[in-house]
C-alpha cells in the first residue's frame, strides 16, 4: 500500500525545507524526499551564505531585502528550538565597489533607493581609512594568469563604493536548513532521507500522482514540487515539464578559494565585499580564513557538468580567485595546499531563478537559483507555498500572474517575474550577482 500526502517536495535544501514549513503552516501534509542523508547536504552546504541587497532587477532587490529580515529575525521565522542550536547571521555589511563593469552602481542604487534599503557611499579615501589594506588602482577587465598583464593596474584608482549595512553571511548553511527542518516538523511537515526519487507518476487525465522512489517505494501526492537544485533539470524531465520552458538550468561547476585571513581582526568583524574589477567576493570564514568566490568574469570558461558524474577536484580556477584577490589584499598570501569548496550552481540561462507552476497539473517548481538564492530561501518558500494554493484553487498564473505581499517590505512582488515561461531579463547581470 502507498503513503498519502498532501504535497512531495523532491529536495531537503534550504529551499526545498522552507517550501515544507510554509506548506506545513497552512495545513497541507508534506514530505520532504532528499537522496542524501541529511537536510541542506547537497548545494546548500556549500554555499558561501552571503545576504545582500544588491541585484540588477528591481525585483531582484526587492526580494532579497524582504530575506535580509528573516534573517535578522530567525528565530521569530523558526517559531521553535533547534537541539543543534540557531544559524547565527553575521550582519556586518556589505562593500561593493564601483566600477566601470557594474556602471558605477548606478542603476542598481536607483533599485535600492526605491525598495527603500540604506547604503552609505564611501569614496576612496573613506575606504581606504576604514580598510587600509585595500590596493585601490584598478586592474579591470579580470583575466587570467596567462593573460598579458595580469596582476598589473590598468591605470587610476577605485572612484568608490557602497556600503550596504543590511548585509552579511551565514556561516553555517546547512545548520540553517536543520533549523527550518525542525520547524517544518513541529508544522506538521515530515522529511525523509536516502530517498532518491526514480519517477514522477501522473495520472490518465495527465495530471500528477506521486513520485516512486529508486528502492521501489510509492508515495502518492495531487502535488509534487522539484526544489532538486542542480539535478533541477534531471527532475523537470523526468516530470515531462519541459516543453513550454523558454528558460532552462544547467548545472555549472564552482570553486570557492579559502586562503588564510590577511588581515588582522577580520575574523570576528570583517565585512563581506564584492569587487567587480577583480571579479571577486569575500567574506570571513570560520577558523580565521578569507573566503573567495568568483563573479564570473567573461574571460573564465564556464563548465557544465552532468551533476552525478562530474570532477570534484579543485582546478586552478582556486588559485586564480586567489591571485585576483591579491591584487586587491597584497599581503594575502597563497597556501600551496587547497582548501574550500567545489560544488554547483542551478544556473538558469538568464542567473534569474524559476519559482513556478509548470504545463504539468500539480508539479511546480523552484529552480534555477544561479548561486544566488540562499539568501532568498525563507520568502521563496513562503512567496511558493502562497503560489501553489492559489494555483491549485484555480488561479491561471499563466494569464494573470500571481502577485505576493511581501511580509517585512510591504512590497508586492510579481510573480510571473519569475516565470519558465518568461523572455531573458536583459537587465540580469549574467552572473552570481542575480
Ligand atoms: C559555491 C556556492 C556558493 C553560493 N553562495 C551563495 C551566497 O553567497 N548567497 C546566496 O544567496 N546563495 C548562494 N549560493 C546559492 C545557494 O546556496 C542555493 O541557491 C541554495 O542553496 C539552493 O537551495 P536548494 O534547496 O534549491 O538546493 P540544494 O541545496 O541543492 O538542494 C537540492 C536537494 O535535492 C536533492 N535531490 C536532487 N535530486 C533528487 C532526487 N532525484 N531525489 C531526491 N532528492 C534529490 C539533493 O540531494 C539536494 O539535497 C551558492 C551556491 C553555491 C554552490
Amino acid at each position: 500500500m502507498s503513503e498519502r500526502f498532501d504535497a512531495v517536495i523532491i529536495g531537503a535544501g534550504i529551499i526545498g525545507a522552507a517550501l515544507g514549513l510554509e506548506l506545513s503552516r497552512k495545513g497541507w501534509k508534506t514530505l520532504n524526499l532528499d537522496k542524501l542523508p541529511a537536510a541542506g547536504y547537497g548545494s546548500t552546504s556549500a554555499s558561501c551564505a552571503i545576504i545582500r541587497t544588491h541585484y540588477s532587477t528591481f525585483d531582484g532587490t526587492a526580494f532579497a531585502y524582504e530575506g535580509y529580515f528573516y534573517w535578522k529575525n530567525w528565530a521569530d521565522y523558526l517559531e521553535v528550538e533547534d537541539e543543534r542550536g540557531l544559524a547565527d547571521f553575521h550582519d556586518r555589511g556589505c562593500l561593493v565597489m564601483k566600477t566601470e563593469a557594474n556602471g558605477y552602481l548606478e542603476k542598481l542604487l536607483e533599485h535600492q533607493r526605491a525598495v527603500g534599503i540604506p547604503f552609505e557611499e564611501w569614496d576612496g579615501a573613506t575606504i581606504k581609512a576604514k580598510l587600509p589594506h585595500l590596493d585601490l588602482n584598478t586592474y579591470a577587465p579580470p583575466k587570467r594568469p596567462d593573460d598579458p598583464g595580469f596582476g598589473e593596474p590598468t591605470g587610476g584608482s577605485l572612484r568608490g563604493g557602497v556600503f550596504f549595512p543590511c548585509a552579511g553571511y551565514i556561516s553555517d548553511p546547512q545548520l540553517a536548513t536543520h533549523n527550518i527542518q525542525r520547524a517544518a516538523e513541529a508544522a506538521g511537515g515530515t522529511f525523509r532521507f536516502n530517498a532518491q526519487v526514480a519517477e514522477i507518476r501522473k495520472d490518465a487525465d495527465g495530471r500528477i500522482a506521486g513520485v516512486t522512489c529508486k528502492d521501489g517505494t510509492q508515495i502518492d501526492a495531487p502535488v509534487v514540487v522539484n526544489v532538486a537544485g542542480p539535478h533541477s533539470q534531471k527532475i523537470n524531465e523526468m516530470a515531462g515539464a519541459t516543453e513550454d520552458m523558454n528558460i532552462k538550468t544547467h548545472a555549472l561547476k564552482q570553486e570557492v578559494t579559502h586562503v588564510p585571513m590577511p588581515v588582522e581582526g577580520w575574523d570576528e568583524s570583517g565585512i563581506v565585499t564584492s569587487d567587480s574589477d577583480i571579479a571577486c567576493y569575500t567574506r570571513p570564514e570560520k577558523g580565521n580564513f578569507l573566503l573567495i568566490g568568483s563573479e564570473d568574469p567573461e574571460c573564465d570558461p564556464r563548465e557544465f557538468v552532468d551533476p552525478d558524474d562530474f570532477d570534484e577536484n579543485f582546478t586552478e580556477q582556486w588559485k586564480i580567485q586567489a591571485m585576483r584577490t591579491a591584487q586587491r589584499i597584497p599581503e594575502l598570501g597563497i597556501p600551496s595546499q587547497m582548501k574550500g569548496v567545489v560544488s554547483l550552481y542551478d544556473a538558469s540561462d538568464d542567473w534569474i531563478p524559476i519559482y513556478d507552476k509548470s504545463c504539468v497539473p500539480g508539479f511546480y517548481m523552484a529552480c534555477g537559483s544561479s548561486g544566488n538564492q540562499f539568501k532568498n530561501a525563507p520568502p521563496a518558500g513562503r512567496m511558493m507555498a502562497e503560489l501553489i494554493e492559489k494555483v491549485e484553487a484555480g488561479l491561471d498564473h499563466d494569464s494573470e500572474p500571481l502577485q505576493w505581499a511581501m511580509d517585512y517590505t510591504g512590497k508586492s512582488i510579481d510573480v510571473g517575474f519569475y516565470s519558465r515561461r518568461r523572455t531573458i531579463n536583459p537587465e540580469s547581470s549574467f552572473s552570481v550577482l542575480g
